[in-house]
Order: C-alpha cells, then sequence, then structure tokens
C-alpha cells in the first residue's frame, strides 16, 4: 500500500473519538513521506490562512486580491461560528476604552473605513448612552467627559431622561455609536470567500502538522492533504497558541472566558443602547439590523476562567474530540455549555433603568473570549499581529475589535 493510502486509511481513524496514536502515526507519515519521496499529493500556495472568523475571511480576501493564492483552512464545517458571530456587535468608536488610550484611539481610527465597506451590515440609527455607575467605577463623569473630548468623540450630557434611575448613574451621555450586524456579516464573509477564484476554503479541517522545507512551509492537514506555502497566518483566536505550537512558534500569553452573550428584547427600551462604565457593570444594545439587543455584563457574562495559553476548561472531555484546549469547539451547541446568568445580567442592568422598562430573555449565545493577559489591567484590546518565524515566515494575528480587520494589511 503507498504511503498516501495509508494516510487516508489513518485519517479514517483519526476522525473517530480518542484516536490519538492515529494522528501521531499520520504526522510521523508525513515526516517520512518527503524523504523516501512517496506520493503525498500537495497543492502549493501563497498563504495558508489558518481560522475562519472574521480576521482570517478577511486576510484571505485582501491577500487574494493582491493576486496570491491562498488557502483557507478552519476547523468547523462553516465559516463564522465563534467569536465573529458571538459578540456584542459594538462598532467600536472609542468611548468603551477610557484606561487604554491606544485601544480606543485604534477603534476609532476604523471605524470610518470598516462603516463604509460594511455599510449594508451596520446599524446606526439608534439612540446610544454611555453612562457612569455612582458607585465603582474605575472613571468618573469629568474623567470620561475630558477623554472624550481629548478623542474628539462626541458626547453630550443629559441630565434627565424618563427611561433611567438617575440614582445609581452619577451621569449619563449621549454618544454616536453604531452596532454591526453578525450574522449578515458572516453570510457576506461566507459567500465572499467561498465565491473567489483565489482562495481554496478547506473546512472541517486542521494542521496536524508543519514543517518548513528550504522557503516553504509543508502542512498536513487532517484529511490526509499536504499544503505548500509561501507564508502562513494564524488568525485562530482562542486557538492561537495551539496553532503556533504546531509551527514551532512561541505561546501567546492568553487568558481565555467562557462567555455569554443574552439576547432580550424590550418593548420600552428597543433599539436604544446603554453602557454602564467603567468596571463590573454591563451592556446593553442592539444585535445589529436583527431587531433583538445584546446584554453582557463583567460579571455575569464570563462564566469560567482559563490562565492557561490554551484554553482548558472542566467542560472539555476526554470523549469529545469536537472541543480540546488545543483545538476548541462551538461553545452555544455544546451540551456541556454553562448553565445561563441572563436573568442575574437583567436584574444588574435592571438598577440603571427607571421601572417602567421590562426586558424578556429570548435566548443566549456562548464562546470563548481571549486575551492578552498584558491587558488585564488597562483592559485594552489591541489586534497584534507578529511575526514569530522567519524564513518561511510565520505570522499569529490575535485580534481585538471587529473594525481592527484592516491591521492585516501591514503584514504585505
Ligand atoms: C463575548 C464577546 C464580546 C465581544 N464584543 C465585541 C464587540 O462588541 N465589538 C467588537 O468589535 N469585538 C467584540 N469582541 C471581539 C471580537 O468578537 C473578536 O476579536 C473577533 O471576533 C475575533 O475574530 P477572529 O476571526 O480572530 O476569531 P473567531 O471568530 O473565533 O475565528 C477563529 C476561527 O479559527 C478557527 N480555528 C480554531 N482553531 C483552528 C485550527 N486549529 N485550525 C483551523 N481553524 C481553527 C475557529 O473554528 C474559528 O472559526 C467580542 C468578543 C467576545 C467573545
Amino acid at each position: 500500500m503507498e504511503i498516501y493510502s495509508i494516510i487516508r486509511v489513518c485519517n479514517a481513524y483519526c476522525c473517530a473519538p480518542g484516536l490519538f496514536f492515529n494522528s501521531v502515526l499520520l504526522t510521523l507519515l508525513h515526516h517520512l513521506g518527503s524523504k523516501i519521496n512517496c506520493n503525498i499529493k500537495t497543492e502549493a500556495f501563497h498563504f495558508v490562512v489558518i481560522g475562519g472568523g472574521i480576521f482570517g475571511c478577511y486576510a484571505a480576501l485582501y491577500l487574494a486580491g493582491k493576486g496570491a493564492r491562498v488557502a483557507l483552512v478552519e476547523k468547523e464545517a462553516r465559516l463564522f461560528q465563534k467569536a465573529s458571530i458571538v459578540n456584542q456587535a459594538r462598532l467600536h468608536s472609542g468611548y468603551h476604552y477610557p484606561r487604554s488610550i491606544a485601544t480606543a484611539a485604534l477603534s476609532d481610527a476604523h471605524k470610518a473605513r470598516f462603516t463604509r465597506e460594511h455599510q449594508a451590515f451596520v446599524h446606526a440609527h439608534f439612540e446610544k448612552y454611555y453612562a457612569l455607575d455612582r458607585y465603582g467605577s474605575f472613571t468618573d463623569a469629568r474623567q470620561f467627559e475630558r477623554f472624550c473630548a481629548y478623542l474628539k468623540i462626541p458626547c453630550r450630557l443629559v441630565s434627565e431622561h424618563p427611561l433611567f434611575n438617575f440614582k445609581r448613574l452619577e451621569a449619563l451621555f449621549a454618544t454616536e455609536e453604531a452596532s454591526f450586524d453578525p450574522v449578515l456579516l458572516g453570510m457576506y464573509y461566507r459567500s465572499r470567500v467561498e465565491g473567489h477564484a483565489g482562495i481554496r476554503v478547506f473546512t472541517q479541517n486542521q494542521v496536524r502538522s508543519a514543517r518548513a522545507d528550504g522557503r516553504n512551509w509543508l502542512m498536513l492537514l487532517q484529511n490526509g492533504q499536504e499544503l505548500q506555502a509561501d507564508v502562513v497566518l494564524n488568525a485562530t483566536y482562542a486557538a492561537s497558541t495551539a496553532v503556533n505550537r504546531i509551527f514551532g512558534a512561541a505561546d501567546l500569553d492568553l487568558t481565555h472566558e467562557i462567555s455569554e452573550i443574552a439576547f432580550v428584547n424590550s418593548a420600552e427600551f428597543a433599539n436604544k443602547g446603554l453602557t454602564v462604565m467603567d468596571g463590573p457593570f454591563g451592556s446593553i444594545m442592539p444585535y445589529g439590523k436583527s431587531g433583538l439587543l445584546s446584554l453582557s455584563s463583567v460579571a455575569y457574562t464570563h462564566h469560567k476562567i482559563s490562565y492557561d495559553n490554551l484554553p482548558r476548561f472542566d467542560c472539555q472531555t476526554a470523549s469529545d474530540p469536537a472541543c480540546k484546549p488545543d483545538a476548541p469547539g462551538i461553545c452555544s451547541t455544546c451540551a456541556r455549555r454553562p448553565t445561563s446568568n441572563a436573568y442575574k445580567m437583567i436584574r444588574q442592568m435592571g438598577q440603571y433603568f427607571s421601572e417602567s422598562v421590562h426586558f424578556e430573555h429570548l435566548f443566549s449565545y456562548f464562546t470563548i473570549k481571549s486575551k492578552l493577559k498584558a491587558n488585564h489591567i488597562d483592559d485594552g484590546r489591541p489586534t497584534e499581529i507578529s511575526k514569530l518565524r522567519e524564513n518561511p515566515d510565520f505570522y499569529c494575528l490575535f485580534a481585538g475589535k471587529i473594525n481592527s480587520i484592516y491591521e492585516v494589511e501591514k503584514m504585505v
């Protein structure tokens, strides 16, 4: 039996739960393969992008737009299933980061371009308020006003409003912040990537092993296919460290949280948004153009935390290969996802509203939120692209705010 057939047989076994041995065998064969010049089918690309969320999809389109031949490798059956869908859909304008001027300025810098290029998926026509909690905030009303003035982002003090509870709010500001629609964005990017002649999409696939071969990377996929590329870009967010390790690159120092976004509606607060700053508070705002409000709370959104560079949680079990520390899965559809904290979030946020305002919880989405440990104090969310290996090149793109997808353009 030739090696390629052996690999296919092994791969069939690899898909079965717990057969780690076959995965090791497959990797060994990959390394042996080229030495004995066996018949492994290799496809050559200029770039292999790993991870099919918004950052990986945008990167693939950008690179293919420059004439490069690109492969996009995605672990799940469909693109856009994790953080790029499960988020609060805030088109950041800077307001959210009074303790990280760098993140605030970066959000604001990309906002105009992101809005212009995604006009059909941006909802900007709603009242958006920011408020300071009277108790326990890291920032007070004066500091928030000064911060907005420094960034030149509009913020108008509102001293009376029938929907809010001013006994609890130190100050309320009318601001200008839009919401993007993650579901529509997902549909748009999926169809653009899948329809692009210069991009080959490999879903339900992971890179099992990789090695430098002269000036190229050679990678073996889960389905037994070998890819060759001049450059590899890791855009896997929660799986950044796991993929870095496959390429012999350094870990990112990360924490990971299993996070819940609750979807609610409210007759009284429909199509409006309130974000309470700056500390363990919360936010409620339109989820794009869906008509739903997304609700999150610093205290209750994050159910479990992992301080390991890999997302390691006690809900992962050896019998479920769909979610492991080195290959995290889709939390929203996982049978072991946490019980919703939506009612706690509604009670917490309820303190900032007058008694006439009511919220009804409809459903929740869950995903892993990953953060750089370095941003623990300032709460910043930079998008960082680091070249971790050279000749052949390997980059790791760790995503911050969605409107910073353009940062990848600094790479090429
Ligand atoms: C709860 C929450 C709220 C947020 N709120 C906002 C907000 O309001 N506004 C904002 O701008 N940002 C927000 N963010 C941040 C933003 O959502 C993320 O930074 C962004 O979606 C990350 O995009 P991504 O493409 O890097 O990651 P993802 O969308 O997670 O995509 C990574 C992809 O890599 C795939 N993958 C993983 N491992 C492998 C592997 N080994 N091989 C192949 N593929 C693999 C995954 O399956 C996934 O499809 C929020 C994030 C969370 C979690």
